[in-house]
C-alpha cells in the first residue's frame, strides 16, 4: 500500500481496473487501426464516472483529487491503454474550466464533458510554435461582444474528436501576453484537419485546428484577457507530473512482463533470466522504477497539497520520460526478436514512450526551467 493513496484511491483502482480490462484492452487494438477511439467508449467512460473525475458534484462530476485523477493514469498505463486520450479531457481541460471558467461556462461545458458527450482539447502548439508558447501567432481581435480568432493549430490530442477547444491566443502579436477562449465544435471557420500519421500512440487522434475569422462572444473567455500564460503554467506542473505518473506505472508493468517472459524463455538450455547480464540489468531497473516511483509519488503528495512546483514537476517529467525511454529500450531487447512484433506489449510500449520526452514540453526545455532556479 503506498503512502499517498487512501482507502478510497484503492477501491477506486479496483473500478478503474474493471472497466479498462473489459472496455477498454479488448478493443484497444482495433483502435489503434482505425486511428481514434469511438465516441460510445467515451460515453461508457463517462457512465461508469471516469471522465473530469476531479469536476465538482454539483455539475456531475466525481468530486474527486489529484490521487482519483493518478490512479486513472496508472492503470490506463499499466495496461498499455495509449489510444485513450481520456487525460487531456479529464485531467487537464476539465481543470481549466474548474478554475479559470464562470459559473455559466461551467454549467455549459462540464456536465456534457464528464458524460463524455463533449470531448475538450487544448490547443497551445502551432505548426511553427512548440516549445516558444510566447511567440504564438493565433489572433484574438475585440468586436463589439464578441471576439474573431485567426490562426491554426497543431498536434492536438483528440483534436478531431473534439467538441470544444480551449484555444491559446494572443490579443496583441507583439506582445509576449496569452488569452485561453473557449470554440466549440461547428463554429463557423472552426475546421478540423485529418488525423496526423503517427509513429507511436496510433489510437489516439491528433490533429490540426484551424481558425478562420472565428467569431465567438467574449463569454466564451476562460478567466481574464492576457493572463493564459499564468493559467498555462500553472496548470503545466501538473501535466507534467501526469508524464510522470504514466512512466513510473509503465516502467513497473514491463518490468513485471520482462521479468515473466525471460523466466518462460529458453536460450543454450537455460532461461533468459538466468543469464547475469539479464538479472543484473532487471535489477538495476527494479532499483531505478524503485527510486522514481518514491519521487512521483511525492511530487501526488505535494501536488494534492497544492505545493508541487514547476521546477520539480520539470524533474519528475525529465527523469521519468528519460528512464522510460532508456527502460523499455532494454526490456525490448531482451525480449529478443519478439520485442520488436507489435502483438507484444513492450514492443507497443517502446514506440508509444518516445513521445513523452517531446510533448508537455520537450526534455532540454525540463533542463532550461529547471536550471533557472539553480
Ligand atoms: C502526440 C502529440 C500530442 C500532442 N498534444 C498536444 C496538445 O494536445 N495540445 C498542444 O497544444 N500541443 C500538443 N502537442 C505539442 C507538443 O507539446 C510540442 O510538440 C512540444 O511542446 C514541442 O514543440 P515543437 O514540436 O514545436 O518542437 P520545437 O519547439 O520546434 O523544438 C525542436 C527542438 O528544439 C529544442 N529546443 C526548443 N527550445 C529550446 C531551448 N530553449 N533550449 C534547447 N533546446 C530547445 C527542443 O527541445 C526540440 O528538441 C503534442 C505533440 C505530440 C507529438
Amino acid at each position: 500500500m503506498r503512502k499517498v493513496f487512501r482507502d478510497d484511491h484503492e477501491m477506486f483502482r479496483e473500478q478503474v481496473r474493471r472497466f479498462v480490462e473489459r472496455e477498454i484492452v479488448p478493443h484497444h487494438a482495433e483502435w489503434e487501426h482505425q486511428g481514434y477511439v469511438p465516441k460510445s467508449a467515451w460515453l461508457k467512460a463517462g457512465q461508469e464516472g471516469l471522465l473530469c473525475i476531479m469536476a465538482p458534484e454539483e455539475f456531475g462530476g466525481g468530486g474527486g483529487d489529484y490521487g482519483h485523477s493518478a490512479v486513472l493514469i496508472e492503470e490506463l498505463a499499466r495496461a498499455n491503454a495509449t489510444a485513450v486520450g481520456f487525460t487531456t479531457h479529464s485531467e487537464i481541460v476539465a481543470n481549466y474550466i474548474v478554475a479559470y471558467g464562470s459559473d455559466p461556462q461551467k454549467e455549459n461545458w462540464l456536465p456534457k464533458m464528464i458524460s463524455g458527450e463533449m470531448i475538450a482539447v487544448i490547443a497551445m502548439t502551432e505548426p511553427g510554435i512548440g516549445s516558444d508558447l510566447r511567440s504564438m501567432r493565433t489572433t484574438l481581435r475585440r468586436d463589439g461582444d464578441d471576439y474573431i480568432i485567426s490562426g491554426s493549430k497543431t498536434f492536438i490530442t483528440n483534436g478531431f474528436n473534439s467538441g470544444m477547444a480551449v484555444v491559446a491566443c494572443k490579443t496583441d502579436p507583439a506582445a509576449k501576453k496569452l488569452t485561453l477562449v473557449c470554440v466549440e465544435d461547428g463554429t463557423p471557420g472552426f475546421t478540423k484537419g485529418q488525423r496526423l500519421e503517427k509513429i507511436g500512440l496510433k489510437g489516439q487522434d491528433t490533429s490540426e485546428l484551424f481558425f478562420n475569422d472565428v467569431r465567438v462572444p467574449i463569454t466564451n473567455r476562460l478567466g481574464e484577457e492576457d493572463k493564459g500564460f499564468g493559467y498555462l503554467t500553472h496548470q503545466l506542473a501538473w501535466e507534467r507530473l501526469i508524464i510522470a505518473i504514466r512512466a513510473a506505472a509503465s516502467i513497473e508493468a514491463l518490468l513485471d512482463e520482462t521479468i515473466e517472459y525471460t523466466r518462460s524463455r529458453k536460450v543454450f538450455d537455460q532461461t533468459v533470466f538466468n543469464f547475469q547480464n539479464t538479472r543484473f540489468s532487471l535489477a538495476a531497473a527494479k532499483a531505478e522504477a524503485t527510486m522514481l516511483r518514491a519521487f512521483v509519488d511525492e511530487c501526488l503528495g505535494e501536488v494534492m497539497e497544492g505545493q508541487l512546483t514547476p521546477e520539480k514537476a520539470a524533474m519528475a517529467k525529465l527523469m521519468g520520460s528519460e528512464m522510460q525511454g532508456r527502460l523499455l529500450d532494454q526490456f525490448l531487447q531482451l525480449h529478443g526478436g519478439y520485442g520488436f512484433m507489435s502483438e507484444y506489449k513492450v514492443a507497443r510500449a517502446w514506440v508509444d514512450a518516445r513521445v513523452a520526452r517531446i510533448y508537455g514540453g520537450t526534455s532540454e526545455i525540463m533542463k532550461e526551467i529547471i536550471a533557472r532556479t539553480l
